[in-house]
């Protein structure tokens, strides 16, 4: 094979210290549990970020203290995901403040559990609008920015880059969270059909997957002794993941050490997903 036929060398356009040096990061719900961890860490490697908030302003606005005081520019701007109305104003005063977007971090996500038959409409529509909508309606502001714009070369080797905050349950059936499990697999399709539909144009979106992390969305299930107890029957690796463990995941994704990867899943689970009851039965 002549060297012309040779694939091209990949050189990321990486600061070994700084990896997304120059980059421009919305991270929705930015302002607690893994959100709050990853646009702290997306700081640290070097991007601006935009710290998303629904409530708790005071919260993204010492998360934003954190990140500038490592160097770099943060701003706190509020947007209910699942409002239309709301995402299009974010995007609007991100792009004033900072001109561009590299990185979207769509992690905003809650829960609304309950047994099937008395789960209301509302609790349904309100994890589908905020887990599965928001995810949508922040990539679709974030696609157009990116094809408009293009590569820059001496930012990073991608046009943009997109992680979508799935769950374990977007493959572990979940009883009474219908609602919130519906939600993550439906952003593993959405995930893929968009990285199918934008990977020509040098745009990579992939999801990471959290098991059982220490944040307040399920404070009951590791608060106490007893349920960490049983929380660990479910982990194999028996300690509970925290915000940290996902936040260095999203930013080596979202550099371009991972340049070449779209379209896929992380699971950041210690084992969750192995099917632990199996490793002395079946
Ligand atoms: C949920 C947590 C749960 C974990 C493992 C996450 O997606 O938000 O409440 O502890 O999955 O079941």
């Amino acid at each position: 094979m002549s060297m012309e036929k040779l694939p091209a060398v990949v050189k990321p356009n990486v600061d070994p210290l700084k990896i997304l040096k120059g980059q421009k990061a919305l991270v929705t719900g930015g302002n607690s549990g893994i959100g709050k961890a990853v646009a702290i860490a997306l700081g640290a490697a070097g991007a601006d970020v935009v710290v998303n908030y629904v409530s708790h302003q005071e919260d993204a606005l010492k998360v934003c203290d954190e990140i500038k005081a490592m160097g770099c520019r943060a701003i706190a701007i509020h947007a209910d995901v699942s409002k239309e109305a709301d995402v299009l104003a974010m995007y609007q005063q991100m792009y004033k403040e900072f001109g561009t977007i590299d990185i979207l971090v769509n992690n905003a996500g809650l829960q609304r559990d309950a047994p099937l038959e008395k789960m209301t409409l509302e609790q349904w529509n309100t994890v589908v609008g905020v887990d599965m909508t928001g995810q949508f309606l922040c990539a679709r502001e974030a696609v157009k920015e990116f094809k408009a714009r293009g590569v820059k070369k001496e930012i990073s080797c991608a046009a943009g880059k997109i992680i979508c905050m799935s769950s374990v349950h977007q493959m572990i059936p979940w009883a009474g969270h219908v609602n919130y499990a519906s939600s993550k697999g439906g952003i593993h399709m959405l995930m893929q059909s968009i990285a199918q539909e934008v990977a020509p144009h040098r745009i990579r979106v992939n999801a990471i997957a959290p098991g059982a992390i220490r944040t307040s969305i399920n404070t009951a299930a590791w608060s106490t002794p007893e349920a960490y107890r049983s929380l660990m029957t479910l982990v194999p690796y028996n300690r509970i993941g925290e915000p940290e463990d996902i936040a260095h995941c999203a930013v080596w994704l979202s550099s371009d050490y991972a340049d070449y990867i779209t379209g896929t899943t992380i699971f950041i689970d210690g084992g969750m997903t192995l099917f632990p009851g199996f490793a002395t039965g079946g």
